[in-house]
């Protein structure tokens, strides 16, 4: 993505992973774990947005290091050809790449129309103070696109994860630092509310 983080619309993480979810129900992913993302992508999500298209292109033509990006109007993901050829491969860090880029297409889809607005505003310094960027939107799209919850909850490792579900080790530390089997990880609040009360009794 390339217009600025300060026009994306506020989103919270449980809205992400809802829109992530809904958008793997689509594709009929189920609880896959490397579900074929390129195949849904091609041809299944045209069904629903008939002007998308995958669109492959030159290597270094996208460049900022970036292998696809995000287009709008009419909505698309233009990807470099080794990305592509990566994705039929079963590469992490390509499949992880466009599911970034999906979440730009569904968490920002309408980020260009309000662009001009804000411009419009002239000499003013116009912050808007959000607590998530919309780089950081499309990670969190991303993460429970390739590694939700009830997908990577049985895993007790994070190299697991990156193995089975072919994602980059550093996304499946963070899958598994949130749902994976932690023994770190907290007892759910109202849970421990549940526990104490019978505790008390
Ligand atoms: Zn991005």
């Amino acid at each position: 993505m390339t217009y600025s983080d300060l026009y994306v619309k506020e989103r919270t993480r449980s809205e992400i992973t809802d829109i992530a979810l809904a958008v793997r129900d689509i594709f009929g992913f189920g609880n896959q774990c490397c579900p074929d993302i390129l195949t849904a992508i091609e041809n299944v999500l045209p069904r629903y947005l008939p002007q998308f298209a995958l669109i492959p292109v030159k290597d270094g033509s996208i460049g900022e290091g970036k292998i696809a990006e995000a287009i709008f109007n009419p909505h698309s993901i233009r990807i470099e050809n080794s990305g592509y050829r990566g994705l039929s491969n079963g590469e992490p860090s390509p499949r992880s790449d466009l599911g970034h880029e999906l979440g730009h297409i569904f968490l920002h889809y309408d980020g260009k129309k309000s662009l001009p607005k804000y411009r419009s505003v002239r000499n003013v310094v116009f912050v808007k103070i959000q607590s998530m960027s919309g780089e950081n939107q499309a990670d969190i799209f991303d993460l429970n696109f390739l590694v939700p919850q009830h997908v990577v909850c049985e895993f007790d490792n994070p190299v697991d994860i990156a193995e089975w579900c072919k994602v980059p080790l550093e996304m499946a530390q963070e899958a598994f630092r949130l749902y994976g089997l932690n023994s770190r990880r907290k007892i759910h609040p109202t849970l421990q509310d549940i526990i104490d009360q019978i505790k008390n009794d």
